[in-house]
């Protein structure tokens, strides 16, 4: 196979949590650039369908929009449903969706920490089992990419956030465990670990916006990523190109963890 087609994902089916914005919205739009027809599962309905529709303009391609908690098992099985009935397979699942929280361990509520491992975590878990099962079922040889962070390596400074760094670094440890369990199967699960990315998750956060010129300070590359700088790698995660890449964190942080 020519080495550029290795990453096409033309007449393949791909989810993307977190998917209507942020992070989820741009690598649903790289997958879309590959030829894939792209489900988003959100909470915010509205601006899924918005980006839904800038998909299917921009890309001709399809998509289908599934309002998703996904820290409902009920709301995934219905995401499931939907996929399988709209297209009859699932070939890439992007489980992404993610909060975070800031607030001192010594202060931080049983509901805020509960909230951000339901959400960072246990969602994660409940996607990919979904995707997984899913795709040994119809015998799919699929691809799935959970969304750890920077954050499962280091501490962030100076803002306090022990929940969502035990979520990340938990996102990693339970990517190994899925692809040790499904590789017999075919099915990959890999994550990537984003450093500070300029989406809303921190640009809309009060207590975030002042620590942005902190941390472009302690930053080797002095900015925050681009959502859009990680449509290659996941690209290469989902397609054919990474056919032997399974259980892997892939650090994309322009160097902020190295020392
Ligand atoms: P955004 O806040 O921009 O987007 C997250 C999206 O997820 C929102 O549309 C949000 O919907 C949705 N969402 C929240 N909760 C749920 C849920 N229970 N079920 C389904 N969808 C939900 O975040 P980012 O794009 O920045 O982050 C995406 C992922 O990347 C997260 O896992 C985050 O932790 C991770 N990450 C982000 C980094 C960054 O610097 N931005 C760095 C490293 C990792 P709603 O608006 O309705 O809440």
């Amino acid at each position: 196979m020519n080495l550029l087609e290795k990453f096409k994902l033309s007449g393949k089916t791909a989810f993307v949590t977190g998917g209507a914005r942020g992070i989820g919205r741009a690598v649903g739009e790289g997958f879309a650039q590959a030829g894939a027809n792209i489900v988003i599962a959100d909470l915010d309905e509205a601006e899924s369908v918005k980006t839904a529709e800038f998909i299917q303009k921009e890309y001709g391609v399809k998509t289908l929009v599934c309002k998703t908690d996904v820290t409902s098992p009920e709301s995934v099985k219905a995401l499931i449903a939907a996929i399988d009935k709209e297209f009859g397979r699932l070939d890439v699942a992007f489980c992404n969706a993610g909060i975070c929280i800031n607030a001192p361990a010594s202060k931080m509520t049983y509901e805020q920490w509960s909230k951000v491992i339901n959400i960072n975590l246990t969602g994660v878990f409940l996607t990919a089992q979904a995707a997984g099962n899913y795709m040994i079922e119809k015998g799919i040889k699929g691809s799935i990419i959970n969304t750890a962070s920077m954050s499962a390596h280091i501490v962030n400074v100076p803002q306090p956030q022990c929940a969502y760094n035990a979520s990340k670094a938990g996102v990693i440890q339970l990517t190994k465990s899925l692809a040790i369990e499904w590789a017999e199967h075919g099915v990959r699960v890999n994550c990537i670990s984003p450093g500070y990315i300029g989406t809303e998750l921190v640009k809309n956060n009060e207590t975030l916006i002042p620590l942005i010129k902190t941390w472009n300070e302690m930053a080797p590359m002095h900015r925050l990523g681009e959502p859009e700088e990680l449509q290659t790698v996941t690209l290469y995660l989902a397609s054919e190109a990474s056919s032997f890449t399974t259980g892997s964190d892939v650090i994309v942080d322009g160097a902020f963890t190295c020392f």
